[in-house]
């Protein structure tokens, strides 16, 4: 008993025996395990690795900022890493989204977006309590995030609990203007306090990918009604689709702007919720009951944010765009090869690619598939996590020929054997 595991994994059903690899140290694309494995980390470790594991420059930023000042209670108090962080973080921003929340996941990040939105309608004295999704989405594991999220096999056990939405068809291509009139109508109906979003690309949902222009003209039909537009970029953000941003893409303002997983180069667990000054000045007043009742434990860690701001300095000083620019290119030829050894919707937004393996059996999440892949790719040293049926990869830009090689290689041997 005593060398069994106490620890109870997120996503995991225990009760399939999986081995489960331990990790002893990161480095670049890859992950090394204490039995002497080295494995390419082709998912990002769950999309929040950028510039590649331990990298060097947030790696001494974490170090030196240890040094000085680990935590301190935000509300009411500031320290300097915070404040220059919200700065740099408004002028990448789209404008106006002139004002920084600080959180610790992207799930919080969400909530405090839905609250920000809540609070914005209650003190402009008009309060609305719905909101607008699209169908396929995930924006958390939270009771927020799950409402505002797609109801599945996830979500069977706390439905009941889970507060009602109005929900816009995914716009698959050819159907955009289903989702468009969808979205005007809620919009109409006068009740309808946000609309959020995943720009560009459903993540959990499987990978869906939409186009900019559907984005803009939702964003432009939300802002004709005075309905806020909320931007989940937890996943999207810091160049996934190519841009900073998957909004800079399409031109888009939004009026809140979720961001995580990559903020701190996926090295801490930070997040920020950013909002335009309408949102702002909602809550600003002499009255403290229209302050914005929402804080964590951890809110702007002091080292969370150093390494946040040496993500910057990242960004600024290296060649990322041009690494981005180059992965972009492989990830389209990798995805090629996918599509000649028979997978089905190829799909590309930047640095990500995704196709379906074709479904035998039960497609969806639960399809049998995925597992069976995963453990498959585990078996040959890469860190890929199939979406039910679809494979999609998601390296760090610093990964290399061989090893993005590798990964498309053992993809496409699969989909071979599958066929
Ligand atoms: C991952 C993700 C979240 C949740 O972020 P956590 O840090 O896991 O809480 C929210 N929204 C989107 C779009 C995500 O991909």
């Amino acid at each position: 008993m005593s060398d069994r595991s106490h620890v109870w994994h997120p996503f995991t059903q225990h009760g399939l025996g999986e081995h489960i690899p331990l990790v002893v140290r990161g480095e670049g694309a890859a992950l090394f395990t204490a039995d002497g494995r080295r494995i390419i980390d082709a998912i990002s470790s769950w999309w929040v690795t950028t510039h590649g594991h331990c990298h060097p420059r947030i790696m001494a930023a974490i170090a030196a900022q240890t040094q000085s000042l680990d935590q301190v209670i935000f509300a009411g108090w500031t320290h300097q890493n915070a404040e220059d962080l919200a700065r740099r973080l408004v002028a990448l921003a789209p404008r106006p989204l002139d004002y920084v929340f600080y959180s610790d996941s992207g799930s919080t990040s969400v909530e405090v977006a839905l609250k920000m939105a809540l609070g914005y309608w209650a003190n402009g004295g008009e309060p609305r309590h719905r909101i607008a999704v699209m169908r396929h989405s995930y924006h958390g594991d939270t009771f927020g995030g799950m409402s505002v999220g797609e109801r599945g096999v996830f979500t069977r056990a706390y439905r009941p609990l889970l507060f009602d939405v109005t929900t816009v068809p995914f716009p698959h291509a050819g159907a955009e203007q289903e989702t468009l009139d969808a979205l005007e109508a809620a919009c109409k109906a006068g009740d309808l306090a946000a609309f959020i979003v995943e720009p560009l690309v459903l993540g959990s949902g499987g990978m869906l990918i939409y186009g900019r222009s559907v984005l803009a003209q939702m964003q432009a039909i939300c802002a004709k009604h005075g309905v806020l537009f909320i931007a989940d970029e937890v996943m999207t953000g810091w160049g996934r689709t190519g841009p900073l941003f998957a909004c800079d893409a399409a031109g888009v303002v939004p009026d809140i702007m979720c961001l995580s997983k990559g903020l701190t180069g996926g090295s801490l667990p930070l997040a920020v919720t950013l909002a335009t000054p309408a949102i702002y000045e909602a809550h600003y007043s002499a009255d403290r009951a229209r302050q914005f009742f929402h804080s964590s434990s951890y809110t702007a860690n002091p080292i969370a944010c150093a390494a946040a701001l040496a993500n910057l300095d990242v960004w600024r000083d290296e060649p990322v765009t041009e690494r981005i620019a180059s992965l972009i290119d492989r990830q389209s030829e990798g995805l090629a090869q996918w599509a000649r050894a028979g997978l089905l919707n190829p799909r590309q937004c930047g640095t990500i690619i995704a196709a379906d393996f074709p479904a035998s059996g039960e497609a969806g999440y639960l399809a049998d598939i995925g597992p069976r892949l995963k453990q498959r790719f585990t078996d040959e040293g890469l860190l890929l996590r199939p979406l039910g049926n679809t494979v999609y990869a998601m390296p760090p830009y610093c990964i290399d020929e061989a090893d993005l090689a590798a990964v498309h290689n053992a993809v496409t041997t699969a989909a071979r054997d599958w066929a």
